[in-house]
């Protein structure tokens, strides 16, 4: 059994053919961000933006969630960030359970690589590929959940509030929770960085 490393798992995922989504693709998008962050954040998979760049969340979705952490005054380059499918499916459709299921080996390795005290699911896809297909995004964001000792906040996609803006004040409750349990744990000033510490 080789050691897991960051090498291996980028190696691994350029070379991965586990399901069908890799046929039509400019670029894997693996994930980036701090690698020991106490927080990681899950989308759903890469769209256009984040295929032609091989980045996850530098489309218009990723602006406004750089928007939201800057809210509660994170850095975005001091969290994790990475989606369920690391290639981009077509025409942005939801990734198939099937898919999302072949992509888990990367995910497990990921989160094993970055062991976050925290994990924060951006919309439905991220939430019922870590939590469970019963996840519905509407009734269950907001609710923390414990796994093994790491704290697990599903909310909204930043792409759905770009679609419905009545979200919004559920997203900002979402986003304020989130700070407090980072302050819980001890690990909110720690993300500050230097620059952002009162
Ligand atoms: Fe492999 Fe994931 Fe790409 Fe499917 S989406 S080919 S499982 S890296």
């Amino acid at each position: 059994m080789p050691e897991i490393t960051w090498d291996l798992f980028n190696r691994q995922v350029e070379a991965c053919t586990l399901c069908s989504l890799c046929q039509n693709i400019h670029h894997k998008v693996p994930g980036q961000g701090d690698p020991q962050s106490p927080l990681m954040l899950i989308g759903e998979g890469p769209g256009q933006d984040e295929d032609l760049q091989g980045l996850a969340f530098v489309g218009a979705a990723g602006q406004l969630l750089t928007k939201m952490l800057a809210a509660i005054r994170l850095p975005r380059d001091r969290v994790y960030i990475c989606n369920i499918v690391k290639c981009r499916p077509p025409y942005n459709r939801i990734p198939t359970p099937e898919e999302a299921e072949a992509c888990k080996i990367h995910l497990r390795m990921q989160t094993y690589l970055v062991r976050p005290k925290v994990i924060l699911l951006l919309g439905a896809t991220a939430a019922k590929g870590v939590l469970g297909p019963d996840i519905r995004i509407t009734r269950d964001r907001g609710k923390w959940v414990e796994r093994k000792g790491v704290w697990i906040l599903p909310t909204y996609h930043p792409s759905a509030l770009l679609r419905d803006e009545t979200k919004k004040p559920q997203s900002w409750e979402d986003m304020q929770s989130l700070r407090d349990k980072l302050v819980e744990l001890g690990c909110y000033e720690d993300l500050l960085g230097p620059s952002g510490r009162a």
